[in-house]
Formats: C-alpha cells, sequence, structure tokens
C-alpha cells in the first residue's frame, strides 16, 4: 500500500487539510478537509462526510483528525506533516524540517503576522505533542526572498533595515504552484515576463520572471498593496500618525481597524465577500468593487514598470478564478497595456480569457498550495531540493 502526507493549514478558528498518497515524488490527492469552529463547537468536514466534533483548541481538533485518519484503511503509513507557515522572516528561504529551534525562532516572527503565525504555531504544537511524526514548515514569505535588496528595502534607515523591517511578500505558496504549474505545462509562459494575481480574501501580485519572484504588491505585514476582504491594503502612514494622535488610537485599536474593519467591508459597510457585493443593490457595495478594481489597475501598473512590461496575466485566488465581472471591469480600465478580453472566455470561465490580439495574454489557473506544501514537504523528506 501507498504511502501518505497530510497537509495542514491552521487558522485561528479553522483547519484545513489534505491528504495525498505518495508514489515516488509524485503526489496524488486522496482527500481535503477541514475542521471548523475551533474554540466552540466544532464541526469535522472531509469528502461527504460533515459531523460535529469536540473541539475546544487545536490540539482536540487535531485529535479528532488524528482518529478519523487512523480509520481511513487505505492510507498507508503517513509519512509526515506539511504545515502552512506565513511568516519565515529573513532567515528562512526554503521549507525546513521543523524541530526546537526552528520552532522558537518561528514565535519571535508573530508579531509580524499576528493574525496567522501564532495559529500555524498552534497546529504544529499540536501536532508534535500528539506524535513522533517529522513535520516540515513550509512558508509563504519564502518564495520572494529572491528578491533584489532594492525592493526589499524601505526608505528608512539602514539599522531598521537590519533589524528586519523590510518588504517580505506572502501568497508565496500560491505563487509558487503558479511558477511550478507553468514550468510543467507552459514552459513558453513561465520564461516570460509573468504576473500573478492571487485574488481572494487576501490579495496580492505578483512580478515573476523565470518563475522568480521580482517584485511583490504586499510587504513588511501583509496589509499593503491590494484592497482586501477587511484589509486596507496600501495606505498613507500619516493616516495611522493621524489616528493615533487625534483619535487616541493604540497599536491594538489600529491592527483592529487595519486587519479587520476596511478593505471592501470598510467601504462597502455591506460585507467583505465579492460575490455578495457583486449582488448588492446598495452604492457604496459598488463604490467598493470600483475601489477594489482601481488599485488592482495600478498595482498591475506598478508591477509592469518593474518587469518593463506583462506578457501573461494569471488570474487566481478565488475572485481571480470565479469573479467573471471583477476580471472585465479590470480589463476595461486595463487597455492601456494593450490588454483585451474575450468577453465570451471570460463568461465560461476558459483557461485562456484573452482575445487573440490581445498584447498580455490573461490566464486563469486555479491555485492549490495544499498540493504546493505536499511537493515541499515530500521534497525535505526525501533530503531532495524542493521546487
Ligand atoms: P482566502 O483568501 O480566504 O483563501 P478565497 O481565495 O477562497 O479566500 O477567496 C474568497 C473570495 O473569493 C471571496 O471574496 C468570494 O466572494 C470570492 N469568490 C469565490 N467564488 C466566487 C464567485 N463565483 N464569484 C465571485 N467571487 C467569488
Amino acid at each position: 500500500m501507498a504511502d501518505s502526507l497530510l497537509v495542514l493549514n491552521a487558522g485561528s478558528s479553522s483547519i484545513k487539510f489534505a491528504v495525498y498518497r505518495v508514489g515516488g515524488s509524485e503526489l496524488s490527492l486522496k482527500t481535503k478537509g477541514q475542521i471548523e469552529n475551533i474554540g466552540g463547537q466544532g464541526r469535522f468536514h472531509a469528502g461527504e462526510l460533515s459531523r460535529e466534533i469536540p473541539a475546544a483548541n487545536h490540539a482536540e481538533a487535531l485529535a479528532h483528525l488524528k482518529g478519523w485518519l487512523q480509520e481511513q484503511d487505505d492510507l498507508g503509513d503517513l509519512l509526515g506533516v506539511g504545515h502552512r507557515v506565513t511568516h519565515g522572516g529573513a532567515n528562512f528561504s526554503k521549507p525546513v524540517l521543523i524541530d526546537d529551534k526552528v520552532l522558537t525562532e518561528l514565535r519571535a516572527l508573530n508579531p509580524l503576522a499576528p493574525l496567522h503565525q501564532p495559529h500555524n504555531l498552534s497546529g504544529i504544537d499540536a501536532v508534535r505533542a500528539a506524535n513522533d511524526l517529522p513535520s516540515v514548515a513550509c512558508f509563504d514569505t519564502a518564495f520572494h526572498t529572491t528578491q533584489p535588496e532594492l525592493v526589499k528595502r524601505f526608505a528608512l534607515p539602514e539599522r531598521l533595515y537590519r533589524q528586519g523591517v523590510r518588504r517580505y511578500g506572502f501568497h508565496g505558496l500560491s505563487y509558487a504552484y503558479i511558477a511550478h504549474y507553468l514550468a510543467r505545462e507552459l514552459p513558453a509562459v513561465h520564461g516570460g515576463k509573468v504576473l500573478v494575481a492571487h485574488l481572494g480574501n487576501g490579495a496580492s501580485l505578483c512580478a515573476m520572471v523565470n518563475g522568480r519572484s521580482l517584485e511583490t504588491s504586499m510587504g513588511f505585514s501583509a496589509l499593503d498593496g491590494l484592497c482586501m476582504g477587511t484589509r486596507c491594503g496600501r495606505i498613507d502612514p500619516g493616516v495611522l500618525l493621524y489616528l493615533m494622535q487625534s483619535e487616541g488610537m493604540d497599536a491594538q485599536d489600529l491592527e483592529d481597524l487595519l486587519y479587520r474593519q476596511s478593505g471592501l467591508l470598510g467601504l462597502s459597510g455591506v460585507g467583505s465577500d465579492m460575490r455578495q457585493l457583486l449582488e448588492s443593490p446598495e452604492p457604496s457595495a459598488d463604490l467598493a468593487v470600483n475601489y477594489f478594481v482601481h488599485q488592482l489597475n495600478r498595482e498591475v501598473g506598478a508591477l509592469a514598470a518593474t518587469m518593463g512590461g506583462i506578457d501573461t496575466l494569471v488570474f487566481t485566488g478565488g475572485i481571480g478564478e470565479n469573479s467573471r465581472p471583477v476580471r472585465a471591469r479590470f480589463a476595461k480600465q486595463a487597455k492601456w497595456l494593450g490588454i483585451t478580453i474575450d468577453a465570451t472566455a471570460n463568461d465560461n470561465n476558459a483557461s485562456v480569457i484573452s482575445a487573440p490580439g490581445s498584447r498580455v495574454e490573461l490566464r486563469v489557473i486555479p491555485t492549490d498550495e495544499e498540493l504546493m506544501i505536499a511537493h515541499q514537504t515530500l521534497a525535505i523528506l526525501q533530503d531532495r531540493e524542493p521546487d
């Protein structure tokens, strides 16, 4: 019987998981699922199965997952667990086998990604406490470590750069998957100037040449760049000074405002979900969608300048893969780049949605971060260089 690998993506109140069968260096998906509402009445979903479970914390939720995995009779031996970890800081440019020293370093990065990192690490703690399987950390920042120093710097004093105040970039597992997919399936595209738009609840852009990250719209934190579901995106830092000085806001107030109350939610007052906004009759919902598209056009322009043009623009993430109106509105604004969308292909969610004469090819490629984590984890466990 084939062996298998478990992939975990632990968030504040949910854990997404995937199980892959391993055949040599190849992987095939066995099942995906998630545990929701950790900290309350937990719910476990896997394939057709959906049931309530006790899940007071990550450890209890993972104990349930472990029991369920043991009941599956065709998984063979579990070789290890790959974990999504948001921040690898300046030191982790590749996936890494987790030990106490690595965990200590990763915990020190908690303040840099307060919404994600502590929960990612809770998942790792729970797995390590419950069994002796090897755990591998796969980072959202690692893909961007190829960027030149000039791009990573802020115009701040040197000591702050040395201290780690620099642009890291995120969504790297999604970008690594797209690069991996292009290298395998579309090598000519992979070799060109590719702009990837990862548009989900979190959203960013990555300028890629030859499958390597040159620049991204996110920076030090997951707040910069595009407007997101509840995050503000690009903002004048003077606004933060004003809020502190004139409104008496402290760090906690600002974190709450910028991460949880802004973006599409803040602009619309209706919600953070793109589908909901597109269906809403409220003028503020339309304003939020227009703002999202305007910022997208603007950031695309910035990264097109970095690459000296764009050959291919890839849409991915929940909005990029599905939202025909957002892609159509963007294409209308991005005519200046020589972009012409094929309305029928866009409506059909085809893999190529640009018209034949378009100077930039527009593609839709569903991302698969879990598969990327599985590939990276397997490479580490097999002592190979990860993709
Ligand atoms: P996350 O960043 O949490 O992984 P996703 O990549 O799942 O998020 O993206 C979630 C976003 O995708 C939401 O704004 C949702 O409305 C949007 N989305 C998903 N499907 C559609 C669709 N069919 N049409 C428009 N938007 C969609």
